[in-house]
């Protein structure tokens, strides 16, 4: 199926705003076994959405979003209806419940507003907004659907989700069946060459692969037969091919399947970061619950906090520098000792661009991390600019405690 989508508004094209519901779309689709064909952003212009609706005629199905607001540059529904000479009308239905949605946010509002929401092309079918005020619309020109979404991601999500998702899957003439995991703590070229070895037995699988948040995500997908075997077998290889890796079902980060270790055995988390910031703890909290298995931060950014507030020895800092081994070690000793948890992270590194040696270049980050008597230090360098090597620590260092809590007896037992 060809679908296509238009991102209106010039916004996009400035850089104000990031293009995340293209991504989101996307995203939507390939886990359904579809893609999209091609995108077109345009700025706010009648003549620009005609322009790339034409360029989108021979496609099934066309997506546009944006540019369904109230305000004289919202202009969507006007190219849609010029492109495809249909009359606009003002729908009564729809302007009494984007009344009755705003309620006393309608009181001073000029009333063309709400006539402007209400528009509706002819012929077309309503998708009702249950998180704003403009509707979708979804009309049919010859062999294309044409859809109408809002911009803001709160509305278009559900929307697209719940609403027009399942008319573009009534259109497909066959059903896709899709298998979708993630895998920690390996290198995307080592992570590709293992599953495919682990599936090669499988016939007619279709492999996607790609870095997804701080794990590397594998879709696999074939045509729906009715028969489930196939995927199933490949979820069991390439479980037996990465073993705890490969991240339980709907466990969508590292910090979140770290989240679902420590809370089986009952431990209690805290973090000491130096080159990071903070990071950490960012990636922990943004876990829905993680205070169950959280229990704070310290980001001791120079000498004298590592040494007040985790208790490092001046002496440690003064002989190994705080980009260390020994002074990992003794951050680690403090969380464990100053903030009595079972469980810690420790980082320290130079993230540059400046701070770097030729002992210890740019890109240097030590890790450390503890479960109750096991402890992992480890020295690692990333390459790339100062937020790649922050964000690489931060999920190094989650990494490795995942690693000891799933490598180790010692660490699987839940704390009683
Ligand atoms: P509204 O009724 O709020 O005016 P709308 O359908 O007219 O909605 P726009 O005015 O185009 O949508 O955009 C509204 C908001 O949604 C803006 O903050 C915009 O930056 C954001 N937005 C629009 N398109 C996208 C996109 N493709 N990706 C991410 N955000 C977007």
């Amino acid at each position: 199926m060809d679908i296509r989508v238009i991102c209106v508004g010039d916004e996009l094209l400035s850089g104000d705003t990031v293009n995340t519901n293209l991504a989101f779309i996307g995203e939507e689709l390939a886990a359904k076994g579809l893609a999209i064909a091609a995108e077109h952003a345009v700025p706010d212009d009648v003549d620009d959405i005609v322009y790339a609706l034409d360029c989108a005629k021979q496609a099934d199905v066309v997506i546009v979003v944006g540019g369904l607001g109230p305000t004289d540059d919202d202009l969507t529904r006007k190219g849609v209806a010029k492109f495809t000479k249909r009359v606009i009308f003002v729908d009564p239905e729809i302007r009494r419940r984007v009344a009755d949605y705003l309620g006393l946010r309608t009181q001073g509002m000029p009333s063309h507003f709400l006539d402007t929401q209400a528009e509706h092309i002819e012929s077309a079918t309503i998708l009702d907004n249950d998180n704003g005020t403009a509707p979708g619309q979804v009309l049919q020109n010859g062999k294309t659907m044409i859809a109408l979404l809002p911009g803001p991601p709160r509305e278009i999500k559900p929307m697209f989700i719940h609403k027009l998702l399942p008319l573009i899957e009534e259109k497909r003439d066959f059903i896709w069946q899709t298998l979708t995991v993630r895998v920690s703590g390996l290198p995307e070229s080592q992570v590709e060459a293992r599953a495919k070895e682990a599936i090669k037995d499988i016939p007619g699988l279709h492999f996607a692969i790609c870095l997804k948040n701080d794990c590397i995500m594998l879709r696999l997908g074939r045509p729906d037969d009715g028969d489930n075997t196939p995927l199933d077998k490949a979820r069991k290889n390439l479980q037996d091919a990465f073993g705890y890796r490969l991240l339980p079902e709907g466990c969508l980060t590292n910090a979140h399947y770290l989240g679902i270790l420590l809370k089986s055995r009952s431990l209690q988390l805290a973090t000491a970061e130096s080159c990071t910031g903070g990071g950490i703890a960012a990636a922990i909290t943004d876990v829905p619950g993680s205070s169950d298995w959280f229990v704070g931060a310290v980001v001791t950014y120079a000498n004298e906090w590592k040494r007040d507030v985790l208790g490092v020895a001046a002496e440690t800092l003064e002989r190994h520098g705080a980009v260390s081994e020994q002074t990992v070690g003794e951050m680690l000793s403090g969380l464990k000792s100053r903030f009595h948890v079972q469980a810690g992270i420790a980082v320290s590194g130079i993230a540059g661009p400046g701070g770097g040696t030729p002992e210890k270049p740019v890109g240097t980050v030590v890790i450390g991390a503890f479960v109750r008597d096991w402890q992992a230090i480890r020295t690692v360098r990333f390459a790339g600019h100062r937020d790649t090597v922050r964000l690489r620590g931060a999920n190094a260092a989650i990494n490795l405690l995942v690693e000891g809590l799933c490598d180790n007896e010692s660490c699987k037992e839940a704390t009683t």
